[in-house]
């Protein structure tokens, strides 16, 4: 629009077109930014303000538009749906990463996530950023900003440790970290039940890389995130925590690919086709980089054998908990009360694989949805994020998401294959997505390879499916045709090949949200 007619336009119409800018900017930084030719920093989301605001001028074909009325819309935003990072927080960002790098005794390697904010925060190329708030419902938060003692802490699981050394804290399920002014309420806000170790937060520090921080009432405080270094291990058990790091230690230097360590986000580890060398295949795997494996539960007893499986490798293997669409019919009164049991287990990380699957229809279509939906509730009970299976059965499965699931629980559709009209309502629906081997076979998979596009790497993790989906191009092939988790990279090269961005930034993007989907 013509800035000589900005004053006059009138106060509703203002706002109207506040909204209509909001709306595009949340597609363009939330949704598709690929889609508009946004290239978002994989460690906050973030983009140039100036790039930003030439995408919004070629798309509402406003070449007046300025920098100070893209502003205005973030200031006016009731929902305060965006964020500007201003130049002199990001130096002093950057400032803080490159002396948490520093740290002696720490490989610059373990962290590198404080390498890319030195890279990208470089002196001379300081401008403006701008990047969506996580989840939809920020504007919820009513509290004021305040100045926070100190030190807060926050009470979190032994297993957590690692991870948050290494990415700092982020929100579980919900959009904020709650932090406590007394260490007794950490304790008590830790999530998960059994052993916790205490963070303590050094909130000058932390203000300092631009946390701020929500004043909630009764000595509890939020905020969006907490950046590794300003975070230190306090106080109880400190010989656990030192277990911790040593565990991660001893990962890093036993695999020559530690540096490009990956997650499988599904693998069916207890498939009786790994019955005599089910330890090598997880061996083969860490050789390989892929050296966490979440183990995809999908009846009641498999749930409980992967559970069991996974505890035997803490901070390595983990578990997911219910029951496929497939053996649906096979669930009854003691169902939810197993899964529950299972999930208060320390290597159980989601709900699932749960869903609908009208392909085979192995168990009535009604007996599905039901199961379906009460999976989703107890994932929602549990705060605990949701592995979804999907064949053909989009409309209904989609439904009893939008009823059931609320809008922050995270959730990841595994092994999608579907069209781009299903994948744009579930990218729309906030929803992950997992993409296996399938697309490394060319004759099936044309639709497939086009639209890993459109997944922002945010939502985007990658699987192997595992002993099932081989892919078809591995040469040379695997005995017996049986698939690996160390076959993860060969998917990695053919998204990085659909999506023109290189393999290692494949793994790397698809491993940080994952950690970040499973807390692990
Ligand atoms: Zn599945």
């Amino acid at each position: 629009m013509d800035q000589s007619n900005k004053n006059r336009v009138s106060k509703p119409a203002a706002a109207e077109r506040d909204k209509k800018i909001s709306k595009l900017m949340t597609m363009m930084l939330r949704h598709a930014p690929e889609e508009f030719g946004l290239r978002l920093a994989p460690e906050d989301g973030s983009c140039e303000l100036s790039e930003l605001l030439a995408a919004v001028r070629l798309r509402t074909g406003c070449e007046q538009m300025t920098e100070e009325e893209i502003r205005g819309v973030v200031r006016r935003s009731d929902k305060q749906r965006f964020e500007i990072l201003e130049p002199q927080n990001l130096a002093e960002a950057g400032a803080a990463a490159t002396a948490g790098a520093e740290k002696p005794g720490e490989e610059r390697s373990e962290h590198p996530g404080a390498a890319e904010a030195q890279e990208g925060f470089a002196a001379g190329d300081a401008a403006p950023r701008i990047r969506a708030r996580y989840g939809h419902s920020f504007g919820k938060l009513t509290y004021p900003q305040g100045t926070p003692p100190e030190t807060l802490y926050h009470g979190t699981h032994l297993q957590a440790l690692p991870s948050i050394q290494e990415h700092g804290l982020l929100p579980m399920g919900r959009e904020y970290v709650h932090l406590s002014a007394e260490t007794h309420f950490a304790a008590l806000a830790g999530r998960r039940r059994g052993r916790l170790a205490m963070l303590r937060i050094d909130t000058a520090a932390a203000s300092r890389a631009g946390v701020v921080f929500y004043d909630a009432g009764s000595g509890v405080w939020l905020a969006e995130r907490v950046p590794a270094d300003v975070l230190t291990a306090d106080g109880a058990q400190e010989s656990d925590i030192q277990g911790g790091s040593a565990m991660k230690a001893s990962e890093g230097s036993k695999h020559p690919n530690a540096d490009r360590r990956t997650i499988d986000i599904g693998i069916n580890l207890m498939h009786r086709s790994f019955g005599s060398d089910r330890e090598q295949v997880v061996e083969t795997a860490a050789e390989a980089g892929v050296t966490r494996l979440i183990l995809t539960g999908t009846s009641v007893r498999g749930s409980e054998a992967a559970a069991a499986y996974a505890a035997r490798y803490p901070g390595r293997l983990y578990a997911t908990a219910g029951v496929h669409p497939h053996d649906a019919k096979s669930c009854g009164e003691s169902t939810l009360r197993s899964l529950r049991e299972l999930a208060a287990g320390d290597s159980v990380v989601a709900i699932g694989e749960c869903g609908l699957d009208y392909n085979r229809d192995f168990s009535p279509r009604e007996v599905q949805r039901e199961w379906f939906a009460k999976q989703i509730g107890l994932a929602a009970e549990l705060a605990l994020p949701l592995f979804l299976h999907e064949r053909d059965a989009h409309t209904d499965f989609a439904e009893l998401l939008r009823e059931h699931r609320p809008k922050d629980l995270s959730a990841v559709v595994h092994c999608f294959t579907g069209s781009e009209e299903e994948l744009r309502t579930y990218l729309e629906m906030g929803l992950h997505i997992g993409i296996t081997g399938w697309i490394c076979d060319e004759r099936r998979s044309g639709a497939l390879r086009e639209l890993v596009r459109l997944i922002p790497p945010n939502r985007l993790m990658i699987e192997t499916d595992t002993p099932f989906l081989t892919p078809r191009d591995l040469r040379p092939k695997p005995k017996d045709g049986r698939n690996e988790p160390a076959f993860l990279p060969h998917i990695a090269a053919a998204v990085a090949e659909c999506t023109g961005r290189s393999t290692e930034e494949i793994m790397r993007q698809t491993t940080e949200t994952a950690r970040t989907f499973f807390r692990i």
